[in-house]
């Protein structure tokens, strides 16, 4: 490197207040999902009996598979994933192993449909601030501290033209004699005014340090006799004769923590700064204005090479909760050239699309968007297959189970479903440990089971009690 740019750039900010940070809410509705990591399938796309935390679902993860080759291969922009099955058949489950095959860094951003409806936001912003949270940007910097003695200090002076005040230094280029040779760095006048202050002359030994971007600190060696340690991350002496230090420091960020940073005003800021700022507050809508100022800053990231888009999953689930208005945005939203990989799912058949009165279409998505879907469907499980799944999640929350305990649970799963066998099983080992046992027991499922009702027993209860829950 012969020069070092001091262009620092921030991102532009206004004052926008930020909108809600929904990680907590995010990771929560992944966490059920901890055992997933991936689609598991083999080299030629065939997928494992079981294989990467996945049980079945053999046809739905194989064509996963073949779109996760359409993506990487770029044949998918402007189209949908729409995953249709039973309630607990794993589509979102699937969507984020579509994300995982992507890449381990790869945003995933999963919402349901209802969420859109809130009083504060509109509904298309919360469409729009999803699809911003499921592009990512991966930022690289280095950092690197120079030492030297001072062979040239050239302060630029320019006109100033908002103050009127005639010149003002518009950046300084200071020469340093390394041991590894003569280096130029070009630096802003910040760094001029530390120079000034701490009377650096030609002659003077000083190090520089200096991260993508922006000069971060200069200093005389002697008065200082220390600097950041790249290593430890704290000010050690500097160990004379060795000058140059670099590090490269990576960080994964999404366009949604940018716009939420960037909504509240701070001081002027290099990009690091900007991401360290990021705060979670309460949700407020972000301008169009602000997501292109931000844009704008990220390409000139990209096109410096410091950073690269990433883009990841936003997963719709119970798509046919959007309405009309929603659906009319998603459609431009797939159109646009940042878009990220659409993933929808929905358990409905023919339906009223919402928001109209009169078309009903296949899953409540109006045709010209389901024409933009892949489709896949995906199977209820057999008991075999429940017990399965109910073992990779006893194993991955550390629960052990007594004898017959997986067996019931299939039972119970087949009966209702995969999702009401899982249910029991958390509150079972609470009932376990409250009873001083260290594994779950068939009476700890039986208890559960008498205290929750699934979703099928709850529903023929109404039903036998003539559309009411009884004692009428
Ligand atoms: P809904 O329609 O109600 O949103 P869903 O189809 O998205 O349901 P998931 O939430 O993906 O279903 O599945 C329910 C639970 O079962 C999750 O913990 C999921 O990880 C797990 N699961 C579902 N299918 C499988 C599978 N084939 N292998 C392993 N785990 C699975």
């Amino acid at each position: 490197m012969s020069s070092a740019a001091s262009t620092s750039a921030p991102v532009a900010h206004n004052a926008v207040p930020p909108p809600a940070a929904s990680a907590a809410g995010r990771s929560s509705r992944i966490a059920p999902h901890s055992h997933i990591k991936g689609l598991g399938l083999t080299a030629d796309g065939i997928a494992n009996p079981d294989g990467a935390g996945f049980v079945g679902q053999i046809n739905a993860r194989e064509a996963c598979g073949v779109i996760v080759d359409l993506i990487k291969s770029r044949k998918f922009s402007g189209r949908a994933l729409l995953l249709v099955g039973a309630p607990g058949t794993g589509k979102t489950a699937l969507a984020l192993a579509v994300s995982q095959e992507l890449g381990s860094k790869v945003p995933f951003c999963p919402i349901v449909g209802s969420e859109v409806y809130s009083t504060e936001v509109k509904k298309t912003e919360v469409l729009a601030e999803a699809f911003r949270r499921a592009i990512g940007l991966r930022i690289k910097e280095t950092k690197e501290i120079y030492e030297g003695e001072v062979t040239e200090l050239t302060p630029t002076e320019s006109e100033n033209p908002l103050s009127g005040y005639g010149k003002t230094v518009s950046h300084v280029v200071i020469g340093l004699k390394t041991v590894k040779g003569t280096k130029q760095l070009r630096m802003d006048p910040t760094v001029y005014e530390a120079i000034l202050k701490e009377k650096i002359v030609v002659g003077d030994v000083i190090y520089v340090e200096h991260q993508t971007g922006a000069v971060k600190r200069v200093g005389r060696s002697d008065a200082y006799a220390s600097a950041y340690d790249l290593e430890s991350e704290t000010y050690v002496p500097l160990p004379k004769g060795d000058v140059h230090k670099r590090k490269e420091l990576v960080q994964d960020v999404t366009l949604g923590d940018l716009d939420a940073a960037n909504a509240r005003p701070q001081g002027g800021q290099d990009i690091m700064s900007v991401m360290g700022s990021l705060v979670k507050s309460g949700r407020t809508e972000i301008t169009d204005k602000l997501r292109r100022e931000v844009n704008k800053v990220v390409q000139g990231y990209v096109d410096q090479g410091v950073a690269e888009v990433v883009p990841g999953v936003v997963f719709i689930d119970e798509v046919h909760m959007l309405d009309i208005e929603c659906f009319t945005y998603l459609n431009a939203l797939l159109e646009s050239p940042m878009a990220p990989t659409v993933i929808l799912a929905t358990n409905r058949g023919n339906s009223l699309v919402r928001g109209t009165s009169d078309i009903v279409s296949p899953h409540g998505i109006p045709v010209d968007l389901l024409d933009r879907c892949m489709i896949v469907k995906t199977d209820t499980y057999t008991r075999d297959q429940i017990g399965r799944v109910v073992q990779l999640r006893a194993n991955v929350e550390g629960l052990r189970l007594g004898e017959g305990v997986l067996e019931r649970l299939a039972g119970e799963g087949e009966k209702a479903s995969l999702r009401y066998a899982l249910q029991l099983l958390t509150p079972a080992s609470i009932l376990a440990r409250l009873g001083g046992r260290t594994q779950i027991e068939v009476e700890d499922i039986g208890e559960m089971n008498e205290l929750f009702l699934d979703a099928k027993t709850s529903a023929g209860m109404i039903e036998e009690n003539g559309g009411f829950l009884g004692g009428r």
